[in-house]
């Protein structure tokens, strides 16, 4: 007999770069509400690049810039890898430091090991033994740290622009930052307007500020979005979503999408995704392509298509 539901066919996913790992995931893929895309390095390249330094009283853009790269020493964050990058451009000599730590979704914390002289102040503004962090907006709430009026204004100019701030503190206190753009992927705008014409809404999950998630979702025609929102927060916004009565996708790479893509109807790992990420996945796209998620829901309403 005519079989009445046609299987997904997972070699024919795996030739189109999907590893199917739970098929019932997939079976629903077809009657998605909601596909929620995590921003970096999903819609964006994540390869982030400094555009702007900010400096306080006494310190120079060399002295914030060589703090934060030993801050970020052990960190494999690409705002890291950003920050490491033009020190290295610059020709800074980065000091090691001790006690590393990564903050996920708000920055990292070191403490150095030699005194550091700051440009045209003092002559060892960081002593030995010092406590710096780096980090986002998040951080600063997170320890309750107001980064002052011209740090703020700096912030405020970046946001408008679309870029991301992450500040350099030491002793609690904001002594400089760096606005970072990264650059959204071609294909996304593609994407999302192939799922918007399915009749699929779109959202975004990110840990970035407000001002960036803003201007990247005006940028794509994105539905809704959820910005400055910390890792262990991301899967409430997917259960938010699913109180009202959808069924919904998740689509990310990071550690920090993991119980996001756990917790969604269909998990979606996407490129070079971390072990975690693949792990808590239902489908893992191979390439890091915004597209395949498209891919996705046609093979699956193709392929079961008799059931509905
Ligand atoms: P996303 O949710 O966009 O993938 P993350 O959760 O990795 O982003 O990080 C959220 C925010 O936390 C970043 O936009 C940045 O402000 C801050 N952050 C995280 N890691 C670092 C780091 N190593 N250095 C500086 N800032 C960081
Ligand atoms: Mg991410």
């Amino acid at each position: 007999a005519v079989p009445l539901v046609v299987a997904i066919n997972t070699s024919l996913a795996a030739r189109n770069g999907m590893l199917v790992r739970d098929r019932i995931a997939m079976e629903e893929a077809r009657n998605l509400d909601t596909i929620v895309f995590d921003k970096t390095g999903t819609l964006t390249k994540g390869e982030q690049g400094i555009v702007d330094i900010a400096t306080t009283d006494g310190w120079n853009e060399d002295d914030v810039l060589t703090l934060m790269a030993a801050a970020e020493g052990d960190s494999e964050h690409m705002i890291a890898t950003a920050i490491r990058e033009e020190a290295h451009a610059r020709g800074l000599s980065v000091p090691s430091t001790r006690e590393f730590e990564a903050l996920e979704g708000r920055g990292v914390r070191a403490t150095v090991e030699t005194d550091i002289s700051v440009g045209t102040g003092e002559s060892s503004a960081v002593q030995q033994g010092t406590t710096v962090y780096v980090g986002g907006p998040n951080l600063l709430r997170h320890l309750d740290i107001d980064p002052g009026d011209s740090l703020t204004a700096f912030a405020d100019e970046a946001g408008s622009r679309g870029q991301g701030v992450v500040y350099l503190l030491r002793d609690d206190e904001a002594v400089g930052a760096v606005a970072l753009a990264d650059v959204i992927r071609d294909e996304s705008r593609e994407a999302i307007d192939a799922l918007h014409e399915m009749g699929i809404e779109v959202a975004m999950l990110t840990g970035d500020s407000e001002d960036v998630a803003r201007a990247v979702s005006e940028e794509l025609g994105i539905d809704t979005y959820f910005a400055e929102v910390l890792p262990e927060d991301k899967d409430e916004k997917i259960v938010e979503l699913q109180e009202q009565e959808q069924l919904v996708a998740m689509v990310g790479d990071g550690v920090n999408d993991a119980p996001a893509l756990t917790r969604a109807d269909v998990g979606i790992a996407i490129g070079s995704g971390t072990d975690v990420a693949v792990e808590s996945a239902d489908v893992v796209l191979v390439e890091n392509d915004p597209r395949d998620v498209v891919s996705l829901v046609r093979l699956s309403r193709k392929s079961y298509r008799k059931m509905q």
